[in-house]
């Protein structure tokens, strides 16, 4: 049975008489949360430390709050690391999150700076997503993992993340802010799509536009050559004619399972015993932080899960989200319509990433 620690996002007043309790906060919690399970006693002198986070796309409006990030920022210092807070670029290279220069701006208007959020911010993946390290996987769809290499270099890694609903993976927790979110360009690719890009001739009116735009140069003749594309999708954003064709667009059972060997790759290269996961179920979106708005809460807020095992944690969020009374108006249905999170975490204690036993401890 894993420990999971957990820290109750609801603030009952003991006292009535007595307004002022700044031990209430869910942030003085999250301080108690991180010291009494010292989930971050691993951190030692002279670590650096990622603190992965999603930072949202412009709109997005309930991504996790740099409150908490400067709070697990001044935690790992405490223990003598050196953080810094992070994120991936998205697929594409046309679009604002696409680059480490649209991710950093986007970041900054959605609250998170160096001077917020306590800690240098850098993308991981480096200017348009394609740093990285290769760790090799034998797994059932993925054989190459291409690893952020801000988080490859990394001695440990913080999994910050705002539990929610996600149209794909079906569940946005530490599973997937690791298996999407700490993979370049190439293996967001393969997570979502079995194919690679390829150009149909019919349709290509030799504009050239896609040429121009290749990062590595991989089209020649108006074909892309599968040895040096990189699979950024760059090429389909440009083409006015339809003429790049990149599918299928993989849900279900399929795609949780290459998001848990994205993940494996991720583990396997940092290492297991060099991660900690702080799941943050408030806000509880329908939809994911990479979606350009945010939607109203599923249910009301539930707290901070703390844990050393990433299966552990999604599991017991994932349970209590599917305890839980909903709101009303929830959209909960049609957006888990097709996909198939209880596979994500099966697969994941397959893979021997962690186990889907728990114990809650509240601290
Ligand atoms: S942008 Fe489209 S139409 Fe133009 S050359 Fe490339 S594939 Fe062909
Ligand atoms: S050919 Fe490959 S590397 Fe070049 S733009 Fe298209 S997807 Fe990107």
């Amino acid at each position: 049975m894993q420990p999971i620690f957990f820290a109750d996002a609801r603030a009952p007043v003991t006292d009535v008489a007595n307004w002022y309790q700044p031990e209430m906060s869910l942030v003085a919690k999250l301080e108690k949360l991180i010291d009494e399970s010292g989930v971050l006693d691993f951190i030692s002198s002279g670590d650096i430390v990622a603190v992965k986070t999603h930072f949202g796309d412009r709109g997005t409006t309930r991504i996790l709050r740099s409150v908490f990030l400067r709070k697990i920022s001044e935690a790992v210092k405490e223990r003598g690391g050196k953080p810094f807070v992070t994120e991936t670029t998205g697929l594409g290279l046309l679009k604002d999150r696409s680059t480490a220069v649209g991710r950093i701006e986007i970041a900054e208007e959605n609250g998170i700076t160096h001077q917020t959020a306590g800690a240098p911010v850098i993308v991981a993946d480096g200017l348009l997503g394609l740093d990285y390290v290769v760790a090799e996987i034998d797994g059932k769809h993925l054989k190459r993992v291409h690893v952020a290499k801000g988080i490859a270099e990394a001695d440990a890694v913080v999994v910050a993340t705002h539990f929610k609903l996600h149209m794909r993976a079906g569940i946005g927790g530490s599973i997937k802010n690791i298996g999407v979110g700490c993979v370049a360009k190439p293996t967001k690719y393969d997570i979502h799509v079995p194919n690679p890009p390829r150009i149909i001739a019919e349709k290509c009116t030799k504009c050239g536009k896609c040429v121009e735009v290749c990062p590595t140069d991989a089209i020649i003749d108006f074909q892309i050559d599968l040895e040096v594309c990189v699979k950024c999708t760059g090429c389909r954003e440009v083409c006015e004619y339809e003429a790049v064709e990149i599918q299928p667009w993989l849900l279900g059972e399929e795609i949780a399972e290459r998001v848990v060997e994205a993940t494996k790759g991720v583990m396997d290269v940092v290492g297991k015993e060099n991660f900690a996961f702080l799941n943050f179920m408030i806000d509880v979106t329908p939809h994911c932080d990479c979606h350009p708005f945010s939607d109203s809460p599923l249910m009301s807020d539930i707290g901070i899960f703390a844990s050393k095992d990433v299966v552990a944690v999604d599991k017991s969020c994932l349970d209590r989200l599917v305890e839980s009374p909903k709101a009303p108006d929830a959209l909960i249905d049609g957006f888990w319509q097709n996909t198939a999170p209880e596979r994500q975490l099966n697969y994941a204690a397959e893979l021997g990433l962690g186990t889907l036993n728990y114990r809650i401890i509240e601290i």
